[in-house]
C-alpha cells in the first residue's frame, strides 16, 4: 500500500460528509454488476451508495433522427424525479446518449448539481471490433461514474491524463486514466 493510497483512505473528502450517492439503473443491468459498481463508488468517495431501479419508458428521450437518447432531458428527469432524496443521483444506461453539440457522450452531469448520467454503450469493446471483456467494461464504467460524480461535487476537467477527472471522448482516454482523483482534484474536493 503506497502512502498515496493511505492518504486517500484516511481523508475521504471530509467536506462531503453527510451526503450520499444514488445509482439508478435504467434498463437491464446485472444485479452483481450493479452491486460491485456501487462498492467501488462507495470506496472511492467514502460515502453511502444506494442502488435504485427505474422503469421509466425511455422512448420519449429518443431522438429518431440521431437514433440516440437525449442526455440533457434524462438528467432533467432524474433531477426532478429524485429531488427529494438529498443525494447525488447518477442514472446508469445501456443506450447511446447524446447532447446536441456532440456526436455522443459516455456520460454527462450538472456541475455542482444533483444529477448525472453514464452509459455502457460506448464502453463496450465489441463496439470497437474487439473481444468482449467484462472486467474492462466494469472498470471503464465505474471510472466514468466517479468522473460524473466529480462534476456534481464541483470538479472541472483535469489535464492529468491519469486523473479520473480527465475528459474522455475516446475509449483510449478512459483506459488511460485511473479510477481516482489526482492530488490536485482530491484537494479541490476537500475544499468544496
Ligand atoms: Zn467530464
Ligand atoms: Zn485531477
Amino acid at each position: 500500500m503506497s502512502t498515496r493510497n493511505e492518504f486517500y483512505k484516511s481523508c475521504k473528502f471530509l467536506s462531503l460528509l453527510g451526503q450520499h450517492i444514488l445509482l439508478i439503473s435504467f434498463g437491464q443491468f446485472d444485479k452483481n454488476f450493479l452491486e460491485q459498481t456501487a462498492a467501488v463508488v462507495k470506496a472511492s468517495f467514502g460515502l453511502p451508495v444506494n442502488i435504485s431501479i427505474n422503469y421509466e419508458e425511455l422512448t420519449k428521450y429518443y431522438d429518431p433522427m440521431r437514433r440516440q437518447y437525449d442526455a440533457d432531458k434524462l438528467i432533467k428527469y432524474i433531477q426532478f424525479e429524485y429531488r427529494r432524496t438529498d443525494a447525488k443521483a447518477i442514472g446508469l444506461f445501456r443506450v447511446d446518449l447524446f447532447i446536441p453539440i456532440l456526436t455522443y457522450v459516455i456520460g454527462q452531469a450538472v456541475f455542482k448539481g444533483s444529477a448525472g448520467v453514464v452509459s455502457l454503450f460506448r464502453l463496450k469493446n465489441e463496439l470497437y471490433g474487439l473481444p468482449k471483456d467484462e472486467q474492462l467494461l466494469f472498470e471503464r464504467f465505474y471510472k466514468e461514474i466517479i468522473h460524473e460524480l466529480g462534476h456534481t461535487f464541483g470538479l472541472s476537467h483535469c489535464v492529468n491524463p491519469a486523473c479520473v477527472m480527465h475528459p474522455s471522448i475516446y475509449i483510449e482516454e478512459v483506459d488511460q486514466k485511473e479510477a481516482r482523483f489526482c492530488m490536485k482534484c482530491s484537494g479541490e474536493l476537500e475544499k468544496e
